[in-house]
C-alpha cells in the first residue's frame, strides 16, 4: 500500500513542490485547505486531479484532530501559514494562533490518534532575528523580532519537546529563504524577475526598489522541499538548517536578473529609500554542513541559475498573456 502525506500549505509555493516531489515517490497525497473562500489553486493545479484535497482549520483543535483522524497519514509536512513576514505586524494574534499554537495542535493531534505519524515543520531563519553570528546553524539562539519569528520559535520549540517528552518523531526544517517561479510577487526576487520580464517585453518601463545592498541567503524551494522530505526518512529525528550557505545582494540579483535579458539595469531601476525596511537583517546565512553530513544534502540550484529560472519561467508567461 502506498505511504499517505498530509501536507498543509497545499495551495502555496512549497506546497506544488513537495506534493510533486510526494507523488513521483508513490505517495498518496492529502492537502489541507484552510476554510475561507480565498484560496489560490493556480499553483497546484497542474497536479489537482492527482491530489486529494481536505479542509481543516488549524485555529481549531477538534478540526485539526479530525483532519488527522481522518486521512491517516504515515507523514505530515506542516507548510501552511502567511510566509509574507511584514504581515504578522498586521496580525500578530492570528500568525500566532496559526503559526504557532497551530504547530501544538497537529502534535496533540498526532500524540493522540497515532504517535507513529512523523511529523515536519517549517521553520524559518526568522526565527533567529537579531544575530550575533554568521552564519546561522542549529545551535545559534533564536532572538526573533517579528510575531512571524516568534510564531516559529514557539512551534520550533513544541516540535522539540514533544520529540523528547513524548518521543515523536517530529522535526523542523530550519528554512532560509526560498523562491521558485511559484513565488508570490509580493516577495523581492519574483518582483524583480518579473519586472525584468515585463521592461524586456516593452510592458513596463521602470522597477522601484529599496535597500540595494540588503542580502539574502537565497535557494530553489525544489530542493528546500527535498531537504524536508529527507528529514522524515532518517532513523532518528532532528532539526536541521536548509540553506545555501551563500548570501547575495538585491544589487547583484537585479544585475542577474536584467542582464539574463540583455538589458542594463542601472537604465531601468529606481532606488526609493521609502522601501528600506527598518529592521532589514543582511546577517542571515545559513551554516549547512548538518544537513551534508547527517542527511546528505546540498542544494542543487545556485542563485545564478535560480535567477535566470525565473526570468524565463515570467518571460514565458507574461508573453503567454499578452498573445
Ligand atoms: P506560500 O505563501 O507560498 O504558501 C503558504 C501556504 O500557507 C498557502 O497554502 C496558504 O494557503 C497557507 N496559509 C496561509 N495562511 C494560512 C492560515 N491562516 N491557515 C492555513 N493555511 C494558511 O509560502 P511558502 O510555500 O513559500 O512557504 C511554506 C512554509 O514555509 C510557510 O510556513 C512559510 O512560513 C515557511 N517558510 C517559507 C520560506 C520561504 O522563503 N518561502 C522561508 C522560511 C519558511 P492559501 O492559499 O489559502 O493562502
Amino acid at each position: 500500500m502506498s505511504r499517505r502525506a498530509l501536507v498543509t500549505g497545499i495551495t502555496g509555493q512549497d506546497g506544488y513542490y513537495l506534493a510533486d516531489l510526494l507523488l513521483k515517490q508513490g505517495y498518496s497525497v492529502f492537502g489541507m485547505l484552510r476554510p475561507e473562500l480565498r484560496q489560490d489553486f493556480s499553483r497546484i493545479g497542474p497536479l489537482e486531479d492527482r491530489l486529494s484535497l481536505v479542509v481543516a482549520d488549524l485555529r481549531d483543535r477538534q478540526s485539526v484532530l479530525e483532519l488527522v483522524e481522518r486521512v491517516a497519514p504515515d507523514e505530515i509536512y506542516n507548510l501552511a501559514g502567511n510566509s509574507f513576514v511584514p504581515d504578522s505586524w498586521q496580525e500578530p494574534i492570528e500568525a500566532g494562533d496559526v503559526m504557532g499554537l497551530g504547530v501544538v495542535r497537529l502534535l496533540e493531534a498526532i500524540r493522540t490518534t497515532n504517535p507513529a505519524i512523523r511529523f515536519l515543520q517549517v521553520g524559518s531563519s526568522e526565527m533567529f532575528g537579531q544575530v550575533d553570528e554568521e552564519p546561522q546553524n542549529e545551535r545559534t539562539p533564536f532572538r526573533p523580532r517579528t510575531p512571524y519569528g516568534a510564531a516559529k520559535v514557539f512551534a520550533a520549540n513544541a516540535v522539540a519537546n514533544f520529540r523528547r517528552h513524548h518521543g515523536l518523531f517530529a522535526c523542523t526544517a530550519i528554512a532560509f529563504t526560498h523562491e521558485s517561479p511559484l513565488r508570490n510577487k509580493r516577495f523581492v526576487v519574483r518582483k524583480v524577475t518579473d519586472a525584468a520580464a515585463r521592461i524586456k517585453l516593452g510592458l513596463q518601463d521602470k522597477l522601484v526598489l529599496g535597500n540595494m545592498d540588503a542580502a539574502r541567503d537565497w535557494g530553489f524551494a525544489g530542493d528546500y522541499v527535498r531537504a524536508m522530505w529527507m528529514m522524515l526518512q532518517r532513523d532518528a529525528a532532528d532539526d536541521f538548517v536548509v540553506a545555501t550557505g551563500e548570501k547575495h545582494t538585491v544589487r547583484r540579483l537585479v544585475e542577474q536578473a536584467f542582464g539574463h535579458v540583455g538589458l542594463d539595469w542601472q537604465t531601468h531601476v529606481e532606488v526609493d529609500p521609502q522601501f528600506f525596511r527598518p529592521e532589514d537583517s543582511t546577517t542571515l546565512r545559513g551554516d549547512i554542513r548538518k544537513a551534508q553530513a547527517e542527511l546528505g544534502w546540498s542544494p542543487e540550484v545556485h542563485f545564478d541559475g535560480l535567477v535566470r529560472m525565473m526570468v524565463d519561467a515570467d518571460l514565458e508567461r507574461v508573453r503567454a498573456e499578452t498573445t
